[in-house]
């Protein structure tokens, strides 16, 4: 069948999970296939929404230990003081980190999504609160965790046990603080007791999540190999260009567009020239080198939202959005007189031309008529005596277009 699936053309609908694990290495995320997709015109999906989604999260948390602190002061356990501290901590933090972002500082960094400093900047804070208030060190564990299982998706674990080290240090300073400021025993040997359970909870809880961030790496791994299939499906094993599958969906889609918005639409057939005769007298390994250097002349010939794509054996099809029948021919010229004049060895100079059919489509039509129009303008171009484009311009008739019988040959 011709044009048998439903819009399985998009090529950024990429596994779901990917998105959601994307976050575990966003440097190495990048390099996922860039030259393909650069050399396609396909983007990938912006992380707008997501960025939005990792501030709530932050901010969430900040607000959580706002409100237990709020009900500390409720309760009578904290001042005024202690507040008013913890908010500006939050305000400077997030005001660093909104800067870094805004203004793109965070890309010169390995790890850019600060997910450590993050966690750094939220336990700093809680022990500098514990520093004023030591009351509140019963929030200082549970808040430790929370702060830890932030990170740990993208921390390493190695890294973490590092920065529980470094807080059970400073948290040792502060207990050690508050002893010189007070000489009082009985807080000294409840905030040691509180340590100590700090001091061995938190690297068990460390060593523990080591399985989940496996878990998760393994997540992100297959997820990459699902989109490097997901990419290999639409390609041409021999050629690396779009293969039939892709290119007739994405032909069928672009005709669902031109329907709904009437924006003009125009599709070309390529067929090389005595493709058999090069393949019989030089080999078929030699015929597949030409198949490969006529699909990359082609592919730098198009312009960025043109699809290129195999069609099968030597034919292919190139589909125009949102183009008019003259820029559409005007391609298919210069793509033709590059493969003409490209530099082909000594055996080959002359002797690898390409004939093409481009026609426009017509409101309504079926995909099978517009495709028919154009593969008939190319065999127009073979019988005109190959190695030229030949134009079926589609006429208006009272309210329809029609195709017209005339041709016109773009090049004698
Ligand atoms: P025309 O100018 O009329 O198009 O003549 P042609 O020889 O190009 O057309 P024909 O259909 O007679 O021959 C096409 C040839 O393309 C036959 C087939 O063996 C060859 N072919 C198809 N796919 C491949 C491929 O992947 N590699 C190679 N080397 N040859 C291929
Ligand atoms: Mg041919
Ligand atoms: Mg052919």
């Amino acid at each position: 069948m011709l044009f048998g699936r439903k819009t399985p053309f998009s090529a950024t609908d990429a596994f779901p999970l990917s998105e959601a694990v994307m976050e575990f290495d966003d440097s190495s995320s990048a390099t996922v296939r860039p030259a393909r997709r650069a050399l396609d015109g396909v983007g990938s999906r912006g992380g707008r929404s997501s960025a939005r989604q990792q501030w709530l999260q932050a901010l969430a948390l900040i607000g959580l230990y706002g409100l237990a602190l709020l009900g500390f002061y409720l309760l009578g356990a904290v001042g005024l003081r202690e507040l008013a501290v913890l908010a500006g901590l939050a305000a400077v933090g997030c005001a660093v980190f909104w800067a870094v972002f805004r203004f793109g500082l965070y890309r010169k960094l390995r790890h850019r999504h600060l997910k450590l400093a993050m966690v750094c900047t939220a336990l700093g804070s809680m022990l500098a609160v514990v520093y004023l208030a030591p009351v509140t060190q019963l929030l200082l564990a549970p808040f430790a965790f929370v702060a830890v299982a932030y990170g740990i998706f993208t921390v390493p674990r190695s890294t973490l046990l590092v920065v529980s080290a470094g807080v059970l240090a400073a948290y040792a300073g502060v207990v050690g603080l508050h002893y010189l400021e007070q000489q009082n025993m009985v807080l000294l040997r409840l905030e040691a007791m509180h340590w100590l359970a700090l001091a061995t909870s938190l690297p068990a809880f460390i060593l523990l999540t080591g399985k989940v961030q496996r878990l998760y790496r393994s997540l992100y791994h297959a997820s990459r190999k699902i989109k490097n299939i997901q990419e290999d499906a639409q390609r041409d094993p021999l050629l690396g260009c779009f293969n039939r599958r892709y290119i007739l969906a994405a032909l069928e889609e672009q005709k669902q567009l031109a329907d709904e918005s009437g924006i003009p639409l125009c599709l070309a057939v390529l067929d090389i020239d005595h493709f058999k005769r090069i393949n019989d007298e030089m080999g078929h390994l030699e015929g597949d080198e030409v198949l490969r250097t006529f699909a990359r002349i082609a592919q730098q010939g198009v312009r960025g939202g043109d699809v290129f794509g195999r069609y099968g054996g030597e034919e292919f099809l190139l589909i125009f959005p949102g183009t008019s029948l003259l820029p559409a021919l005007n391609t298919c010229e210069r793509i033709r007189a590059q493969v003409e004049s490209h530099a082909w060895s000594d055996s080959l100079k002359g002797r690898v031309t390409v004939s093409m059919g481009v026609t426009q489509y017509v409101l309504g039509e079926s995909l099978l008529e517009f495709f028919s129009r154009a593969d008939t303008a190319m065999y127009l171009a073979k019988e005109g005596g190959r190695n030229q484009v030949v134009v079926e311009e589609p006429v208006t008739r009272g309210d329809s277009m029609l195709p017209e019988a005339s041709v016109l040959p773009a090049h004698p």
